[in-house]
């Protein structure tokens, strides 16, 4: 593997810099060091944490590409043209303070990303509040972890990705991935399933055979959209062949009775119909995890993003909870977060019902606390405002909102139902796009800001462990492009803010967080970045009292070994059944979509796809199926093929894979234009979550026609 090198010159002063990995919520440790007088060089921190995948090994590759936005742009007479940051930032503020005036606050709406920083996603969403007095903003985390927090708040009072550390996975026996393929997402993760592995306690649910499935002792591959029923198919057979933890259940939980009158009606025998995983494998499966001596049950975007995201999730937790594994040292349930910072983006205040510290917005108390260190009046903080998809949905609309600025986001690619959002933002009046490069969404523009990326910056992350991790400068960055701080601050004075309100430094903002944060659910108030720089692992909450006993709090590794957070200290099991997905196949859409990641790239593609070494190995769309599916199509391996389904059609080669389900067809998500998987995805949400169901959808398959693949 070769380690890319950034052609710009380290900081002068900065010799090797510890630091942290551009992309998934792993984070990583890399250290960046000087190489030669002007360059980069990427090491992994902890080879023997599983070093780096090949995402991190590349990531200063886009620190120089001639790909990066180094100038403002703004749009005339149709195309973008260079322009200077004062004409560019005030031509924002000007067109935000008339279109304002002309159909009040909500009118202008806000779009933020899980890579944002902590400092980045809190400051983005006090200016909404504070600045714009706006409801309407929402961020692409939406789109990841949202059913998964939704459940665990239900279950446990509180959503932290893994509330343990994620060591602590190197001593479990047995555990269950449901949805979940980290040897593509996160290849270093499955360091710590080795002890599983070596003891065949591997399981993994997944419709495709994937490079996760491969290593699992037992693969389940249920239809796309019956994962529920499989989970309450093995909470079933838990049950059912005694292996019920009745101590567990009866001293730290409430709700078991209701929850298994639902599974009750859902015998293996059954499950087998609905899924097509054989009842000896759900029974197998409940067997492995409730006799091993330290088991975890794990979730991720495969099992969550559907339209019964949350009620899924909370069938897996329940099979937790029968086992008594949540709560128990050395066992668990958790969710494997996806986006750099997709832990920290949703607690921080860039999501349309939450205010900092992981408060509800619609809760006096939390809105008197984050007012008063806001030094604003409570009343004048907006209420809740749409969900990603439904404000994404509504621009342009007569009661939606008529300009959007968007954050570290490329929803063009990433959203569902794609065309339609592309319609939206085309219909709006103003649409700004702060980004490193010009993706997807950034050509739509009226405004594109340059700013700052990654190693060109501090900042603070917290990992999918709930651990908050400092992103260290080790670069300068190009001239022109300035952070998203900078940015906030300067639209801020300009739409009338007292400049101090909105800090450029991100310590200080962080400093501010804390308070904003303190005594809140996810509380940072203990959280210093000297603590961060002195190599403290910080696992949030880390209040500003000190634990009993010791000069300061020293965070909390691991949440609910005493109690759960609900207000009783127990947990509850969801009484959850099973519907099966929004869109299932028919006549006219005989086969089932299901989207996801490859090794090579990262979300909606738009750094990964500037990475030579990373597009050279996978530069273009394809799509998965069964050689029986493909020839029955007319199609055979590396064919052009149309995927079509009620939204549209997405192109892409045609892959036979002999493992795939003769009834599925896998698209990547990562690519642009006609080869976005999202012009086919369902945006049928979750009731709760408001998650939109990605994971499923009806299509064809059939030969792209001559037009279609130009
Ligand atoms: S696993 Fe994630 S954090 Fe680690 S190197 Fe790969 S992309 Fe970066």
């Amino acid at each position: 593997m070769s380690a890319a090198t950034s052609t710009r010159p380290a900081d002068a002063t900065v010799g090797a810099v510890d630091t942290h990995c551009p992309y998934c919520a792993l984070q990583c440790g890399m250290t960046l060091s000087p190489a030669g007088r002007a360059s980069v060089r990427v090491r992994p921190r902890d080879p023997s944490a599983g070093g780096l995948c090949q995402k991190g090994w590349a990531a200063a590759a886009l620190l120089g590409s001639p790909a990066r936005l180094t100038t403002p742009l703004v749009r005339d007479g149709g195309t973008l043209r260079p322009a200077s940051w004062d004409e560019a930032a005030g031509l924002v503020a000007r067109r935000i303070k008339e279109i304002t005036a002309d159909r009040g606050p909500d009118a202008v709406a806000v779009f933020g990303g899980g890579g944002l920083t902590n400092e980045k996603a809190y400051l983005l969403g006090k200016f909404a509040r504070v600045a714009l007095g706006t409801s309407q903003v929402d961020y692409n985390g939406r789109f990841c972890m949202s059913s998964a927090a939704a459940a665990a708040h239900r279950a446990f009072g509180l959503d932290r990705g893994l509330p343990f550390p994620l060591t602590d996975l190197e001593g479990a026996d047995a555990v269950l991935l449901a949805g979940a393929n980290p040897a593509e997402t996160m290849p270093p993760f499955l360091s710590h399933l080795r002890r599983a592995m070596d003891a065949g306690g591997l399981i993994v649910v997944d419709p495709r055979r994937t490079p996760t499935a491969e290593r699992a002792a037992l693969h389940l591959a249920p239809v796309p959209g019956t994962d529920l029923a499989l989970a309450l198919g093995i909470f079933h057979a838990a049950v059912a062949d005694g292996r019920l933890d009745h101590g567990f259940v009866g001293d730290r939980t409430t709700g078991f009775d209701e929850a298994w009158r639902v599974a009750a009606a859902w015998w293996p025998e059954r499950v087998e119909r609905v899924t097509g995983v054989a009842a000896a494998d759900q029974r197998r499966a409940a067997a492995i995890l409730a006799e091993a001596a330290s088991a975890y049950v794990l979730t991720a975007r495969g099992t969550e993003q559907h339209s019964t995201g949350v009620d899924t999730v909370g069938a897996w937790i329940n099979l937790a909870l029968a086992l008594g594994l949540p709560g128990r040292r050395g066992s668990g349930w958790g969710c494997l977060t996806g986006q750099g910072n997709g832990q920290g983006g949703r607690e921080h205040g860039q999501k349309a019902d939450q205010l900092p510290g992981y408060r509800r917005i619609d809760d006096p108390a939390a809105r008197a606390h984050v007012a008063g260190v806001w030094g604003v009046e409570p009343s004048a903080l907006p209420g809740p405002g749409r969900s990603a998809f439904e404000l994404l949905d509504a621009l342009g609309t007569p009661d939606g909102p008529s300009a959007l600025l968007v954050f570290a986001s490329n929803p063009v690619v990433s959203a569902p139902h794609s065309a339609r959002v592309a319609d939206r933002l085309a219909a709006l009046d103003l649409l700004v796009v702060a980004d490193i490069v010009l993706s997807e969404t950034a050509r739509a523009a009226d405004v594109v800001l340059p700013i700052t990326q990654w190693a060109e910056e501090d900042g603070t992350l917290t990992n999918l462990e709930g651990r908050v991790l400092l992103r260290r400068r080790a670069l300068a960055p190009p001239p022109g492009v300035r952070t998203d701080l900078e940015v906030l601050h300067d639209l801020a004075v300009r739409l009338g803010q007292p400049p101090e309100r909105f800090p450029t430094d991100p310590e200080t903002v962080f400093t501010e967080l804390r308070a904003a944060s303190e005594g809140g659910p996810a509380d940072y108030s203990g959280v210093t970045w000297d603590r961060l720089r002195a190599g403290e692992r910080l696992h949030w909450p880390v209040p500003l009292q000190p634990k009993h006993g010791q000069p300061v709090h020293p965070g909390t590794p691991r949440l609910f070994l005493d109690r759960f957070a609900h207000p009783d200290g127990r947990a509850r099991f969801a009484a959850v059944d099973h519907k099966g997905p929004a869109e299932p196949p028919d006549e006219e859409f005989p086969l089932y979509a299901i989207t996801g990641r490859v090794l090579q790239h990262y979300q909606s593609g738009a750094q990964t796809r500037r990475v030579e070494e990373l597009r050279a190995a996978v530069p273009e769309a394809y799509v998965e199926v069964h050689p029986d599916t493909a020839q029955r199509a007319g199609l055979r391996d590396g064919a052009a093929a149309a995927v079509v389904g009620r939204r549209g059609r997405v192109l892409a080669t045609v892959r036979c894979v002999p493992s795939m389900r003769p009834d599925v067809v896998f698209l990547p998500f990562h690519f642009p234009g006609a080869q976005r998987a999202n012009l086919v995805t369902n945006p049928a949400l979750d009731p709760v979550s408001r998650m939109p169901e990605f994971k499923v959808c009806a299509v064809r398959l059939s030969p792209a026609g001559e037009r279609e693949a130009q």
